[in-house]
């Protein structure tokens, strides 16, 4: 029979972690339960983070601290997320469906670590960082938190406590696309998530990330080479999407092949990088 614990605190949740290492961290479970089902019984221990308090806030202002266990429901409703990270918020409404975004949380999305992950690509183009906390809480750039499909630098004594990033600025816009086979409870075919930075039509900076063309979420720097110091309006979209291809390395699986995932990549690139321009600064209006 597996033992459960469920903790009340973040340190009673640390310090039980850290004596039984080999336990399973439950939080909404919509990844681990599909995972384990066949096999609860036989794990070596449940870990139900879902009452700690603390790890469900959303803090706003210049810096930005969303806990681990806020749920892709409250991203998408959140009412200054809405206004000022609308990308974040929309990739959010993406998920799954209701019930899906109602019990599963951010921290789950990242940790499960899937290369579809929705969560991930507008977080990385933010430049977010997640906090890990074991014996003392330790800071990873979200972008090199993954390592593998399923596969995270998160230790065994440590749980993500919360991803934090700086609000975009007034010459920044966002978007996040993404490409399933429904428009609900659809995993991404392709996704991806742009953050521009726009001064005098110049595209002086920007960040691209894309989702399910790669083993991780996968932040296109080259590509962002080709396009930075370009006019907005004269934008070689064939020179960055050529560069792309070399990029990203999609499989084919049963969402898409290879070939149709490396179009589809190409075409939301574009839609993106034209949405993210057009959003430069609208998310600073109180
Ligand atoms: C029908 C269906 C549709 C879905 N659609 C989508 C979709 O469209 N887009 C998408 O991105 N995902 C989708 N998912 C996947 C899933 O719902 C999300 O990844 C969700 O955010 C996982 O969060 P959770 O809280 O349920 O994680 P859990 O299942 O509780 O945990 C997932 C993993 O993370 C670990 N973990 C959880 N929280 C922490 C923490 N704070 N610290 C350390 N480890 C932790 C667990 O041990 C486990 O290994 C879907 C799943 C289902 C079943």
């Amino acid at each position: 029979m597996t033992t459960y614990f469920a903790p009340s605190t973040l340190e009673e949740a640390v310090a039980y972690l850290q004596a039984n290492q080999t336990i399973k961290i439950i939080a909404g479970g919509t990844d681990l339960l599909v995972a384990h089902y066949q096999e609860l019984d036989t794990l070596p221990g449940l870990m139900d983070i879902g009452n700690i308090a603390e790890l469900k806030t959303i803090a706003t202002g210049e810096e930005v601290e969303i806990g681990a266990l806020v749920t892709h429901e409250d991203i998408a409703r959140h009412p200054w997320l809405q206004q000022h990270v609308p990308f974040l918020s929309q990739g959010a409404a993406q998920v799954g469906g209701p019930q899906i975004r109602n019990r599963g949380t951010i921290g789950g999305n990242l940790v499960h670590a899937s290369p579809a992950a929705d969560g991930a690509p507008p977080l990385i183009v933010l430049g977010a960082v997640v906090e890990l906390t074991g014996s003392a809480p330790v800071q990873v750039p979200l972008e090199e938190f993954f390592i593998g499909p399923g596969k995270t630098v998160l230790a065994p004594d440590q749980i993500l406590t919360k991803v934090k990033f700086s609000k975009p600025a007034a010459n920044q816009g966002g978007a996040f696309l993404k490409l399933g086979k429904r428009k609900a409870m659809a995993i991404a075919t392709a996704s991806v998530a742009v953050l521009v930075t726009v001064d005098n039509n110049c595209l002086t900076d920007l960040r691209i990330c894309l989702g399910s063309v790669g083993p991780v979420p996968l932040r296109a720097r080259k590509t962002e080479d080709v396009l930075r110091g370009q006019k907005v309006d004269l934008l070689d979209l064939a020179a960055a999407e050529k560069k792309l291809q070399e990029e990203i390395s999609p499989i084919d699986d049963i969402r898409g092949s290879a070939e149709y995932r490396r179009q589809a990549a190409g075409a939301l690139l574009r839609r993106a990088l034209q949405q993210a321009i057009n959003n430069v600064g609208v998310t600073q209006n109180d």
